[in-house]
């Protein structure tokens, strides 16, 4: 008998969490069970048949219940082949349509390159046309109905550019040509549309229409005050901030819905309760929050990635409480929640969407816009099978149960992986199959945050977890 390779130890309070990476159920210890247990096994001997002393016979039962303690490493091997047997093949259910590549404004950290002139250059100057628009949706359709209908399926339409109210018209077209055809193809009858957007083209008018289209609004948005916003500039370099609010002084006043998107700048960091502040004052029930990207031409601090993660742990902790759900950690608690490992935190890394440029190329991943890397086909492309294009299979393969480094990570279980565009920047040489290293920060913070979280609530006792090493 012995502690599984997925095995990994926590201090939580008095008591010790023991957790199986990929069984996911922490099991709680006294330090002096826990003790108890280390002695016990260091006693195994392989020559002789396993007796387990009456003080720690409960306790080894439900460690073995939770595959904590194994009788034998192959078990370790049985149960990773077991995970890696339910990864799913490339299905298409995310759809983005980049209706305008070019922005109305260059911000700071822009991960697709509005705020590099020489990268601008690469986004299309046209606007995405209606016929172009035509053709992605019988594409996208023509996923989803490539695989066994499933009641339970829910097809998801983004709309994203640059910026993509630069065109609103395109945007309406397509919602409507979806629901036109609606009632001949049932994959449709649960779409969901949603728009990510700077906010600044949205008039009163819009907001209402979007309303009635029943499209989602995310608004990117730093923090609450101009000097979290300061990178959000226009092309001449001027904060925004105040069109921001207005817009959503609008949005407020005509009762219309808006999520958020928070990228973490290191001001927005700073401003904890503040940005509780600005969620409560706009009535917001859900947001995400952005960690920024690292790349290694302009490295971010080196304690950001920590800090980020912790701003992210502790606001959440306070928006539960008002009923504001925060997408990136829920994410996670589900997965935590069910025990269920979490394959993928992103549509692109588990082959699961596609890109529509502007022109019509069709790839996976919208972060390689301007130099259309992983752009791989077009609307035009009727034999289009995820399942048999080489980058779909490639990105199907990049979650972090596949990955060697990511074995004897605590984190392995909910973790998803990062994003494979951030990862390729953070240090020269890196491939998408690096390690996204502000991601892995945040999945670990996480997960103490989680299992001290759950101690909290079997023990009454709130305090810190951390691993041991
Ligand atoms: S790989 Fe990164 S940029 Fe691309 S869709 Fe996923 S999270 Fe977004
Ligand atoms: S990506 Fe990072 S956090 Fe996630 S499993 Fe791998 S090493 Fe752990």
């Amino acid at each position: 008998m012995l502690f599984s390779r997925y095995t990994h130890k926590f201090f939580v309070g008095s008591d010790v969490a023991l957790y199986n990476s990929l069984r996911m159920k922490p099991v709680f210890l006294t330090r002096d069970k826990f003790k108890q247990v280390e002695t016990f096994l260091g006693e195994v001997s392989d020559r002789q048949p396993v007796v387990v002393p009456f003080e720690v016979e409960q306790e080894v039962q439900e460690l073995l219940k939770y595959k904590i303690l194994i009788d034998s490493p192959e078990k370790d091997e049985k149960m990773l082949s077991f995970v890696k047997s339910k990864l799913s093949e490339p299905e298409i259910s995310v759809c983005y349509f980049i209706l305008s590549e070019q922005c109305n404004l260059a911000c700071k950290y822009c991960f697709l390159g509005n705020n590099d002139k020489e990268r601008r250059k690469n986004f299309a100057k046209e606007l995405m046309s209606k016929e172009i628009a035509e053709k992605g949706v019988y594409f996208f359709l023509k996923q989803l109905e490539s695989v066994e209908y499933n009641a339970n399926r829910k097809p998801v339409v983004i709309f994203y550019g640059g910026e993509p109210l630069m065109n609103f018209e395109t945007l309406v077209y397509v919602v409507e040509k979806f629901n036109s055809l609606k009632s001949e193809h049932k994959v449709l009858e649960n779409i969901e549309f949603s728009m990510v957007s700077n906010g600044l083209l949205l008039s009163e008018k819009r907001l209402l229409q979007l309303r009635e289209l029943n499209v989602s609004i995310a608004i990117s948005i730093d923090g609450c005050d101009e000097a979290s916003n300061a990178m959000r500039v226009d092309l001449n370099g001027n904060i925004v901030f105040p069109k921001i609010v207005k817009t959503l002084d609008i949005a407020k006043e005509l009762n219309v819905p808006v999520s958020l998107s928070i990228t973490l700048t290191e001001e927005t960091i700073k401003r904890q309760s503040d940005v509780i502040d600005l969620i409560k004052k706009y009535n917001v029930k859900g947001l995400g929050f952005n960690i920024m990207m690292g790349d290694h031409r302009y490295p971010l601090p080196a304690d950001y990635n920590d800090k980020a993660a912790q701003f992210i742990i502790d606001v959440f902790k306070q928006l539960r409480e008002i009923g504001v759900y925060e997408d990136r950690i829920m994410r996670k608690l589900k997965s935590f929640a069910k025990a269920q490992v979490y394959f993928s935190d992103c549509a692109a890394t588990s082959a699961g969407q596609i890109v529509i440029a502007a022109d019509g190329a069709v790839g996976i991943c919208h972060g390689c816009l301007s130099d259309r890397n992983y752009f791989n086909s077009c609307v035009d492309d009727l034999d289009f099978n995820p399942r048999e294009n080489p980058v779909w299979q490639e990105w199907n393969h990049l979650s972090p149960i596949e990955k060697d480094e990511c074995q004897d990570c605590e984190a392995l279980g909910i973790c998803g992986g990062g994003c494979p565009i951030n990862a390729m920047g953070e240090h020269e040489g890196n491939t998408i199959h690096s390690l996204d290293e502000r991601f892995c920060v945040h999945a670990k913070k996480t997960l103490e945050f989680f299992i001290g979280d759950l101690h909290r609530v079997v023990t009454g006792e709130d305090c810190s977890c951390r691993k041991i090493l």
